[in-house]
């Protein structure tokens, strides 16, 4: 059979589950730092509706550790979500995953005698809590398979063992960052079937995670033409995946990258959905077989090229003259321990020629004069006075930040930079790592405000997710 063959078989099965998605999305989990807690009655429903659900064991911090099971085919389906804390986007995608399976379906029971699947939602639920990466005890879970220093590394090593796992599947998110190849189009989705030892051989093992991450990588395609990557398959003696692979699962890594306009990766939560779907499918039809490994090796390789604004050509006057000189931007989530609203704190990534780097925004500054970040002179009393001004007009004179006699809280956003009275401005400029706030000028007249890495227009509309930053 031939991949074209095969892109035509399940044409027809991804697009039902694209027009099916709504019915199947748990409406519950609606953004990604939802908590251990949250995800406890989503869990127990689960038992009404075929599944097994067993603890496995707990976490550093005494939090249990859940294994998610349905099916009574030969071949075992291990997939893990959220290894590291802060990465939940495919945990999202599983629970509404979830929800297909325990539809009462031809398809689905079918691919029930075939299949087993087994699922660990939420492997690393101390991290998770607090939204960060590594673990309770301060360690990153990807680089302890062998030293198993944490006891979610021994679960999922354990777990994996116990199933004798065909397949395991490695979900995490990375950087919204990464770029198919040289392109300027976000990863919204990369792929790895990790190497087994440093020579990056292909036996069988990893041979069927390539072709079936070539599988999911044409149904991708349909919906995100150009915006699928592949991570670098250099051999990590210490992450799981490299070693799932080694012991004898089919091991895919799954990342979740960016794409614009996502913020909270719901669109990417659909994706990974379809493509866990397709997967579960061609490994019960044994479909998967037929593609062409070939086909993995052509998903071009992932480069950490984005930024959230990309400002070309700008000039600044220095004191030896004129040059020209291009700004990438990026805005860091910021929150408070781990829970919602969040905020961004944007800062210069990099500056100098950046022809080779990409932007999810792009302005063409040639012709326009850099002019650093300003005060207003007035100190004002809070923030409800700070509102009370035309800040359209603060803006048009230049103005990127106020000074508040008293700060409002950690999840007040206002659209300039706010200081509290008495501080020393932070450091403003176009050095990498500084705050990225400044002014761009026409002939004279402020053309666009850029506060805490946000595009203000001032010939278009008022930028309204934007929010500068509050320096205590
Ligand atoms: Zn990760």
């Amino acid at each position: 059979m031939t991949a074209g063959s095969l892109q035509a078989q399940n044409k027809e099965f991804v697009s039902q589950l694209i027009e099916d998605y709504d019915h199947y999305k748990e409406s519950r989990l609606k953004h990604r730092r939802f908590k251990h807690l949250d995800m406890q009655p989503l869990l127990e429903k689960l038992t009404d509706q075929g599944f097994q659900v067993k603890t496995l064991g707990q976490s550093y911090e005494g939090r249990d550790i859940k294994l998610v099971s349905i099916g009574e085919g030969p071949i075992n389906i291990l997939m893990w979500s959220q290894m590291h804390g802060n990465e939940a986007t495919a945990t999202m995608a599983l629970f509404d995953l979830f929800a297909y399976l325990s539809q009462d379906s031809q398809e689905v029971r079918n691919m029930l005698t075939k299949v087993s699947l087994h699922f660990i939602p939420m492997l690393n639920p101390d991290g998770t809590q607090v939204f960060q990466r590594r673990t309770a005890q301060g360690i990153d879970m990807n680089r302890d398979a062998l030293n198993l220093a944490c006891p979610e590394s021994n679960i999922l090593k354990e777990t994996r063992e116990a199933l004798n796992a065909d397949f395991g599947f490695n979900l995490h998110d990375q950087n919204i960052y990464y770029t198919v190849g040289q392109t300027g189009q976000p990863a919204t989705i990369s792929f790895l079937a990790p190497a087994y030892n440093e020579e990056k051989e292909v036996n069988a093992i990893r041979k069927s995670a390539m072709q079936v991450i070539a599988v999911m990588d044409e149904a991708l395609q349909s919906i995100i033409p150009g915006k699928v990557a592949k991570y670098d398959d250099t051999f990590e003696p210490r992450a799981f995946g490299d070693n799932i692979q080694k012991w004898g699962s089919s091991t895919i890594l799954i990342e979740s990258g960016g794409y614009a306009g996502d913020p909270e990766k719901q669109h990417i939560r659909r994706l990974n959905f379809i493509a866990l779907a397709i997967a579960i499918h061609s490994i019960a039809e044994s479909q998967y077989q037929n593609i062409d490994e070939a086909r993995y090796w052509q998903i071009p390789d992932n480069h950490r090229n984005l930024n959230d604004l990309l400002i070309k050509g700008l000039t600044v006057n220095g004191p030896q003259g004129a040059y020209p000189l291009d700004v990438a931007i990026r805005r860091a989530e910021q929150d408070k321990n781990g829970q919602l609203p969040l905020r961004y704190y944007g800062s210069i990534e990099d500056s100098g020629d950046l022809s080779t780097k990409y932007g999810y925004q792009v302005i063409d500054a040639q012709g326009l004069e850099y002019a650093g970040a300003q005060v207003y002179p007035q100190t004002l009393a809070d923030i409800e006075a700070a509102q009370r001004l035309d800040i359209a007009q603060l803006m048009k004179l230049g103005y990127t930040a106020l000074r508040l006699a008293k700060l409002p809280p950690f999840e007040t956003k206002f659209p300039l930079d706010l200081l509290n009275s008495e501080r020393t401005p932070p450091a403003w400029g176009l050095l990498p790592e500084q705050a990225a706030s400044f002014v761009l000028m026409d002939s004279g007249l402020v053309r666009y405000v850029i506060i805490n890495g946000y595009l203000h227009d001032l010939k278009s509309e008022t930028n309204l997710e934007a929010h500068g930053s509050i320096f205590k």
